[in-house]
């Protein structure tokens, strides 16, 4: 790389959907002929994408500025809390440029400003795919920006506006190049992945001399043609996602959904404005066994939320019991700047959310043990994620990237990222498994 090419840092903060925000920044920026620095020390300007969704999570957006500024000195702000730019300058008077999330042209155009790019007919061609954050055989599909609902703790909608699909042949095309770069498996995110093409009335696009539908199951279907594992991640429980199950029974989708459920209690529900209610989900849960008996369940839920009683808690103890939500991530109440739910009467003291969300972090390890318990003996696939002396640790299609469990091959250390490999259970702890290739 010759000394004066332009080189950039990037600090990524929040969700996968910011990671994506990251990788266009930088796939773009990479076609100009930048590079891109993996310090501070090398970096001619330094990128941070930030997150506002919590406030603890703006203060490690602001706390990321203020480290970029100090090391570098030459700081250009986007992402979730960009909206928030008077608040940043406030602090930062010293920051070159703040956009909000998804203005790529404005990032690159500041990046521009700030650090030229260099003409040079023989800068190295970016990969078609684009270039991502993620290791190489695994990636983010997103499909669309932005969210129609309007959960009262919740300023995404604020923040990245009304839902915005994007349509079904560039998805695919997207999906398609991936794979062509050696992605062995796509995992499909958004705000409201089930309602995916609402806003572009199910669309019909051409794609490969066929018409496809800008529509969650047939997205769902074209994606479960091309040989890699495709995970879906925010799906709500919309009686049209039962057509995506027999997919999942037939091994062309994961049999694994991320459902946000948040709280099971209808009182809460409706209080959050969620558009779900458990007696019904549960009806529907069971069906989906039915038809895909391997079919993994994760869920986020928020517990401590304003008026939620002893009742309404002890109703979402018992619905991830009965409906065996195999990963739950559960979050502690917080009040978010801006969000409805901070009106609402009825806070509960921080040591009762405390309490509760002990209890439910206790009761959904049981739930997890239970299932994990059921797949020793078993044999399973496994995708490598990495290997070292010790072994190979994988996932199985239970189990997605950073949030849910892994499993250990000991010893089996001339396996490669990315190998998908059949190997038998041996043993199961709460979270993860352990097995010897089959
Ligand atoms: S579904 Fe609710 S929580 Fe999720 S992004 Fe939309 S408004 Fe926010």
């Amino acid at each position: 790389m010759p000394n004066d090419t332009p080189t950039v840092g990037i600090v990524s903060l929040g969700c996968p959907k910011a990671l994506v925000d990251s990788e266009r920044i930088l796939t773009k920026l990479r076609s100009q002929g930048y590079a891109v620095s993996p310090d501070y020390d090398g970096a001619d300007v330094v990128i941070v994408n930030t997150c506002g969704f919590l406030d603890s999570a703006k203060e490690e957006s602001l706390e990321a500025i203020g480290e970029a500024i100090a090391e570098n000195g030459r700081v250009i702000v986007t992402g979730c809390l960009g909206v928030e730019e008077s608040r940043i300058r406030d602090q930062f008077p010293d920051v070159l440029s703040v956009t909000g999330p998804h203005q790529y042209e404005a990032v690159v155009g500041a990046v521009n400003e700030a650090v030229p790019p260099r003409h040079d007919p023989f800068v190295d061609l970016v990969p078609p795919e684009g270039l991502r954050l993620t290791p190489r055989h695994y990636a983010y599909l997103k499909i669309s920006e932005g969210c129609n609902n309007r959960c009262t703790f919740c300023i995404i909608p604020q923040i990245r506006g009304d839902l915005v699909s994007r349509p079904a042949d560039r998805v695919l095309m997207e999906a398609e190049k991936l794979v062509k770069a050696g992605v062995k498996e796509l995992l499909v995110i958004s705000q409201d992945t089930s309602a995916y093409g609402v806003d572009l009335k199910y669309e019909e696009r051409k794609y490969k001399e066929r018409t496809v539908k800008t529509r969650f199951f047939d997205l769902s279907k074209e994606l479960g043609e091309l040989g890699v594992w495709v995970r879906m991640h925010y799906v709500y429980p919309y009686p049209h996602v039962d057509e995506v199950i027999p997919l999942m029974a037939d091994g062309k989708v994961l049999p694994y959904l991320d459902i946000p459920f948040q709280h099971a209690s209808p009182n809460v529900l409706k209080a959050m404005r969620r558009p779900a209610h458990a007696e019904k989900t549960l009806e529907r849960i069971r069906r989906w066994r039915d038809i895909c008996p391997d079919l993994a369940i994760r869920s986020t839920f928020i517990v401590g939320f304003p008026g939620e009683t002893d009742e309404d808690f002890e109703s979402l103890l018992d619905f991830v019991a009965d409906a065996d939500i195999d990963r739950v991530g559960c979050f502690r109440y917080e009040p978010v700047e801006g969000a409805k739910s901070n009106e609402l009467p009825g806070a509960v003291p921080d040591d009762v959310t405390e309490e509760r969300w002990a209890a439910l972090m206790e009761a959904a390890q049981e739930v997890s043990a239970a299932r994990l318990q059921t797949k020793v003996g078993r044999e399973i696939d496994v995708i490598i994620d990495s290997v070292d002396g010790d072994g190979a640790t994988g996932r199985t299609v239970w189990d997605a990237p950073e949030i849910d469990g892994s499993v250990f091959i000991p010893h089996e250390d001339d396996l490669t990222p990315g190998d998908i490999v059949r190997a038998r259970v041996v043993k199961a702890s709460e979270y993860d498994l352990e097995a010897d290739l089959a």
